[in-house]
């Protein structure tokens, strides 16, 4: 390792990656709830055009949703990587097993893949595999 690159490592700020995902979590289960709760409001109006328009907001919500979901479940396995240690936190959770740059730490604070793992696991997603489905099982 370089010096450059051993720099750049002490450069990602953990204890402010550990507050911005305490921050993270509180407002994506507030947003999951927020849009649950506009899913679950009954299209009951009299107006047809007015019932589609409001159909055609729901499928918008839904996709929201799915995506905040996904970032929420993929915060709160960031979460408790993060409580196992920095080095845990840093590491992927693929099958690679490498370090997580700072950069996509920096951009992504629930990020739980590195680049590469996360384009896979996005092509698994697309085939509707369940966010987590690239984590190794716990043994607890
Ligand atoms: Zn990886």
């Amino acid at each position: 390792m370089s010096d450059g690159e051993r720099k750049k490592n002490v450069l990602l700020d953990i204890a402010a990656q550990g507050r911005a995902l305490d921050k993270i979590l509180v407002e994506k289960s507030r947003e999951v709830k927020s849009l649950r709760r506009n899913l679950a409001e009954p299209i009951t109006g009299p107006d047809d055009l007015d019932n589609a328009r409001k159909a055609a907001e729901k499928s918008v919500i839904l996709f929201r949703l799915r995506r905040e979901h996904q970032e929420l479940a993929s915060a709160q396995i960031a979460k408790k990587k993060f409580d196992g240690g920095a080095e845990v936190y840093r590491t992927c959770s693929g099958a690679c097993g490498e370090k997580i740059s700072d950069k996509r730490l920096a951009a992504v604070p629930w990020a739980i893949y590195c680049t590469q793992c996360q384009e896979l696991q996005d092509q698994f997603e697309r085939d509707e595999f369940s966010p987590v489905s690239l984590v190794e099982p716990d043994d607890t």
